[in-house]
């Protein structure tokens, strides 16, 4: 019954088909959870003598006559004389003039609209109709009337038509998933209910009680699919007990030209006893940008292969793989450990020998972005995977780096600092370590917003600071899914850097469309310090580690969320030099002006973090640019979180007490296993 195809409904043609097909709708089951994005009340209805211009109203009228009238080529205005109580007045809509065959005179119809003006009679312009006998199916009026998301060009009329359809179909079939008690105790509504009422129903109690009940499902789900994928994967069994003998990573240590920050010795404590400890490791290590993650993970990596097992490192960018790998070749490279690149661009001779050194064993470590992930890729004793800058990764990346081996040891980094509340969500079962401290001597990052007539002051700290020996970044405005053109316009930009402002200079050029080699000679050449100004777009955002950049100019601010923000700040506070962030807007009233003033006044990543929370919710927070972030149909952050943990008790009780595994709970089990599939494929 669930699998069953939309085309199998009366409804449903091939075109019709075809537009369900891009909503995401395949199956009947994906129809009826395809949830309205809003109702409209339109249990009400109006009188015709009390209509206010502007007003939305539903009216129960006879339709009287029809006139046609073409107010210009191509519009038409098609309209009734209409009577009802109140007395008489008129309907309107432009250019469906297959209207009057629908609504002969006599008939009697529901009117949902808008009121247009009050002259003698009010006139409603019909955005839609019900009629009151004779085909009328009552979804259109007289209710909660839904409203779907995103229609792909079906109308709202019909997709309520065949979501009924479905649901008559649907619902003497559906297989209830929590049992009477478990729904007892949370006073939940059965399912069947639920989805009905999600979609029609007849009061908002009605509707308040299906978004519970769906919204608990949902979580349970979603917990339960993150217990089972923790267990499959890293908690069930099996596991690796590193070898305790710290030899070699203390070589490690002491190569270091700094000592680990309290911070980071605590975390790498905690990250040591999980990785000894024969049960695998499930660890987020968070900590704010430049507070020295990429050492940490480098001490575990070292600690791994120390005992003859081989780690991973995966990154979300080829820049940040080159950077991370030019370092751990030099530093692991010098205790005999043999570190290997592996990316989309590494070329077919290199790949191969990657991949063979990985399979045989011989290489030690691999650093690589997500063509770690690629079925070709596999090793000969995967004990430790690491995947930095996580929040850039799906979930279902995520889970693919550790399936690598049998049951490794997981070590998962951010630096987008995440309020904890939100964590909880987003990272489920993992065990948390923070690096609360920044290595010493940072100066907080001096931040100034300025408007584009003040670039000059800008362009002058870059020039002192360059004179002084530093380097600085200038990032071009972002062009949200338009790289070809954000490109040309880095490219321009920096053409004219160089030539008009920077004579004196050497200034480099990076952005999304130069080849992964050619980047790399840009960044080398940063790092060298043979290029002083480094003008970019955002692919700098993430990880890049240039200690002795100390200026970052940033266009056309306002386009970029404050954690994006927070990280292209944190570019340039890696030593212990004054470093400046220049936020350059033309737009520095209003909401905007409050976000940037967020920054200035801040250096704490989690101050950060809760305050954009704050200014734009979640969603917008995380933006689109991040997902990792789950998507949920109806549960919403922080508003469901208490829900979210219970839920999160409820799935470890379940599968604790073994009740999962009773034939009561055999709906919601296939309901999990369904999605931690989604994740695994
Ligand atoms: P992030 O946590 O943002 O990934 P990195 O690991 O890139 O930060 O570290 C930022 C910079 O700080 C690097 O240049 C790194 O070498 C340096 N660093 C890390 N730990 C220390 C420390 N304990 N003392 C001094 N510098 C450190
Ligand atoms: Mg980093």
């Amino acid at each position: 019954m669930d699998n069953r195809p939309v085309a199998d409904l009366k409804c449903v043609g091939p075109q019709r088909r075809m537009r369900l097909e891009k909503l995401g709708i395949r199956t009947v089951r994906d129809l009826i959870y395809h949830f309205p994005r809003r109702y409209e009340d339109r249990r009400r209805l109006a009188s015709l003598d009390g209509l206010m211009p502007g007003n939305r109203v539903t009216v129960l009228v006879t339709v009287v006559g029809w006139e046609e009238r073409n107010l210009r080529p191509r519009l038409t205005l098609v309209r009734a004389e209409i009577e009802g109580e109140g007395g008489r007045g008129y309907a309107v809509w432009y250019n469906q003039t297959y209207i009057k065959r629908r609504l002969p005179p006599g008939s009697r119809v529901f009117l949902t609209g808008t009121v247009r003006r009050r002259s003698l009679l009010p006139e409603i312009q019909v955005d839609d109709y019900e009629l009151l006998e004779g085909e009328s199916t009552g979804l259109n009026t007289g209710y909660l009337v839904p409203f779907y998301p995103s229609s792909a060009g079906l109308t709202q009329r019909w997709h309520r038509l065949v979501t009924y359809q479905a649901l008559a179909e649907y619902l003497p079939h559906v297989r209830e998933t929590l049992p009477l008690e478990w729904r007892h105790k949370y006073r939940l509504v059965p399912l069947a209910k639920a989805l009905r009422d999600i979609h029609f129903p007849s009061e908002e109690e009605d509707l308040h009680q299906a978004r519970r009940r769906l919204i608990y499902e949902e979580l349970l789900v979603w917990e339960l699919a993150l217990a089972m994928h923790r267990r499959r994967n890293v908690g069930g069994g099996g596991g690796i007990a590193h070898s305790r003998d710290n030899t070699l990573v203390n070589t490690f240590l002491r190569n270091l030209p700094f000592s680990l920050t309290r911070a980071q010795r605590r975390v790498l404590d905690e990250i040591f006893s999980d990785m000894e400890a024969p049960r695998p490791m499930a660890r987020l290590l968070q900590g704010d940008v430049g507070s020295g993650k990429t050492i940490v993970a480098a001490a575990a990596l070292v600690k791994a292969a120390s005992g003859g097992w081989q780690g991973a490192l995966m990154v979300p960018t080829e820049v940040l793989a080159e950077q991370h790998f030019l370092n751990f070749r030099r530093l692991l490279g010098s205790l005999g450990l043999p570190v290997a690149l592996l990316t989309g661009s590494t070329n077919r001779r290199e790949k191969e020998r990657v991949l063979a050194g990985l399979e045989g064993g011989q290489i030690s470590v691999v650093v690589g972005t997500h063509a770690l992930i690629q079925e070709g890729v596999k090793f000969r004793a995967l004990g430790l995977a690491v995947i930095d800058e996580q929040h850039r990764f799906g979930v279902r990346q995520r889970a693919q780096l550790p399936a690598k081996g049998s049951t490794p040891d997981l070590l998962v980094m951010t630096a987008t600092p995440i309020p904890r509340t939100l964590a909880l969500v987003a990272y489920g079962d993992l065990d948390v370590s923070l690096i609360d401290e920044l290595p010493p001597g940072r100066r907080p990052v001096a931040t100034y917003v300025l408007t584009g007539r003040q670039r000059g002051q800008a362009y002058r700290l870059v020039a002192r600071e360059v004179q002084a020996g530093r380097q600085a970044y200038i990032i071009c405005p972002l062009i949200e899914g338009r790289e070809t053109e954000e490109a040309a316009a880095a490219t321009a930009r920096a053409r004219e850097l160089q030539e008009r402002v920077f004579p004196a200079f050497k200034v480099g050029l990076i952005h999304g469309r130069l080849r992964p080699a050619e980047k790399e000679v840009v960044m080398e050449r940063f790092r060298r310090g043979d290029l002083q100004i480094l003008v970019g777009t955002t692919v700098i955002e993430v990880g890049v580690d240039v200690p002795n950049a100390t200026v970052i100019v940033i266009e056309g601010a306002e386009r970029y969320g404050l954690a994006q923000l927070h990280q292209l700040r944190g570019r340039v506070a890696r030593s212990s030099h004054q470093a400046y962030c220049l936020l350059i807007t033309e737009n520095n009233r209003g909401e905007a002006g409050r976000r940037l003033k967020v920054l200035v006044d801040n250096n704490d990543g989690f101050a950060i973090a809760e305050a954009d929370l704050q200014l734009r919710g979640p969603g917008e927070f995380f933006g689109t640019r991040q997902h990792g972030w789950p998507e949920f149909r109806l549960a919403q952050f922080p508003r469901d979180l208490a829900v979210l943990e219970q839920a999160r008790k409820d799935a470890h009780f379940l599968i604790q007490s073994g009740y999962l595994e009773r034939p009561e709970y055999a709906g919601l089990k296939a309901l999990a296993e369904e999605k931690l599939a989604s994740w695994e494929v």
